[in-house]
Formats: structure tokens, sequence, C-alpha cells
């Protein structure tokens, strides 16, 4: 499909440039067909913050570095979508967190581990794990070979930081004992609810955010970033995600009323 160049004062033009990015995502065999939905999801939860990065985003973000930066063996988990938003940036995290990037599918075929491979290479990755030809262990609870994980890798981490990830993984990497850091932008989703620390925002916007926590924190001792992290509840953090959300339309709604009470005084009617 020919790319559609987005017009500079297009109202939705961030938005609509990071849905390229998914689509052409989806043509170089990076995104699976179901990705572009899960893609659409987000977006619509993203409208519900306002298209931005929220004060709870920040703080969930913080303790997500803290948590990694605390980790003996922290993980990347890098799937389709999160692939085609941010290569380039999972990969700069990857490095400054030390910790490595592993390829996991929900919707694996040979030719996705390829493309999202070369193009995790192109951003600069040295190192990835989760591929055909890496050692393997399964993960119990799950089925067939989304049960699959490598084993220098997420089999053996102890923190795992999953963006935009489904709910059985989640729930099963929380069931072996592990720390698992999401970012979702739905907080009502099962891996939102599952997650130790999940944080709601776009990918797009927050990982640049977590390079620059991760680089401004990466001095603070292991005894200092473990207790960031374990003081954070959420819990807390789900149930202020939720609220703001629920203000952001209270706000557009009384906007609506406010327009509408402007109309009624000056005589108009619809
Ligand atoms: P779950 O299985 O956790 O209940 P789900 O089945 O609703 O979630 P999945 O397709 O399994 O959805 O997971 C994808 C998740 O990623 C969704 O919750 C979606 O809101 C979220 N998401 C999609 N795009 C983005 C994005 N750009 N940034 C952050 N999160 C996103
Ligand atoms: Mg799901």
């Amino acid at each position: 499909m020919k790319k559609t160049a987005v017009p500079l004062d297009h109202p939705r033009r961030v938005s609509l440039e990071i849905r390229e990015r998914v689509i052409e995502g989806h043509e170089k065999h990076i995104v699976a067909m179901a990705g572009l939905l899960a893609h659409g999801r987000g977006e619509a939860f993203d409208y519900l913050i306002g298209e931005k990065t929220t004060d709870q985003a920040r703080e969930s973000a913080r303790a997500a570095v803290a948590a990694l930066l605390a980790a003996n063996h922290p993980v990347i988990s890098v799937n389709g979508n999160s692939c085609a938003l941010a290569a380039k940036e999972l990969t700069v995290l990857s490095e400054v967190l030390g910790a490595p990037l592993e390829i996991n599918l929900f919707y694996y075929t040979r030719e996705r581990e390829d493309a999202i491979s070369r193009a995790l290479k192109k951003a600069g990755a040295k190192r990835i794990l989760g591929t055909h030809d890496r050692p393997s262990s399964t993960i119990p609870e799950l089925s067939s070979n989304r049960r699959k994980v490598d084993s220098e890798g997420i089999a053996v981490a102890d923190v795992v930081l999953v963006p935009l990830e489904d709910g059985d993984r989640t729930e099963a990497l929380r069931a072996l004992g592990k720390l698992v850091v999401a970012i979702d932008l739905n907080p009502l989703s099962r891996t939102a609810r599952h997650a130790s620390i999940t944080v709601v925002d776009n990918i797009v916007r927050i990982v640049p955010l977590m390079i620059e926590y991760a680089q401004e924190m990466k001095d603070i001792s292991k005894e200092e970033l473990k207790s960031i992290a374990s003081s954070f509840d959420n819990r807390t953090n789900l149930s202020n995600c939720v609220h703001m959300m629920m203000s952001h339309l209270e706000s557009e709604a009384h906007d609506w009323e406010a327009a509408r009470s402007v109309a009624q005084e000056g005589g108009i009617t619809r």
C-alpha cells in the first residue's frame, strides 16, 4: 500500500503517523493481522487519556525503570507491534538497562521472527534472544509455541518488561514469580491487571522517557531502587488511571453542556 503523507496541520496527525508505522510493519510482515486490531484498541484508550503522558504514567515509568535497574536478569520482550513502533527506542533502552531483547510472539511465524530480527538489527541491536536457533525452555500453563522462551532470557529473568502483551502470558510470567512491567494503554486489560507495574501510556511516548529515567537513575544503589519499585502500588496506579479517564470524559461532557447553553442563550436550537 502506498504511504499517504499526513498534512502537517491535520488535527490527528501524530496518531495517523503512528498508525502508518503499524501498517508499514504489517506490510513488512513484522505486525500480525491481529496486531492491527490491537493497535486500534490502544488508540481508543489513548483518546481517553488525552493522547499525552500523564503524571501517573511518569510515576509508574520511574518505578518500572527502578525495578529493571535493580534486577539481576532483566529482559525486554519484543513483539510485532512494539518492534514496528519502537525498535530503535527499545534497543537503546536495552543497552542502558543492560536488559537483552527477546522476540516473543503470540502469532509466531518464522517469517515474522526474521522480519523482527532484521528490524531490531537495523535499529542497532547486537544481541537478540528468542530466535529459532536459540536454546529454549517452556513456560508451563501456556499452550503450543506461545510457551517457548529463551533459556538465557525470559526463562531465567527476574524482571520482564512486556510492552503490549497478552494477558495469558503476563499471568503465566507472574505465576512463575517474575516481576512483570507492562506498557499498556488499557488499564482494564488482563495484562494491566496482572502486571506488577503497569505503565498506562503509548509505547511511542513512554519508552523515550524511560530511557531518560534509566540514564538519570542508573547510579542509584540497588537497595534504593528496590525500595522505589516495591513501594509502588499497582492497584492505586490503575485506579488513578481509570479516574483520570473518567475526569477527562467528564470535562468533555461539560464542554458540550457549556456549548449547548451558549447556543440556547443565543437562540440557536441546534
Ligand atoms: P489482554 O489480553 O491483556 O486482556 P487484550 O486481549 O485486550 O489484552 P491484546 O491484543 O492481548 O489485547 O494486547 C494488546 C494491548 O496493547 C491492548 O491492551 C492495547 O490496548 C495495548 N496497546 C495497543 N497499542 C498500544 C500502544 N501503541 N501503546 C501502548 N499500548 C498499546
Ligand atoms: Mg489478549
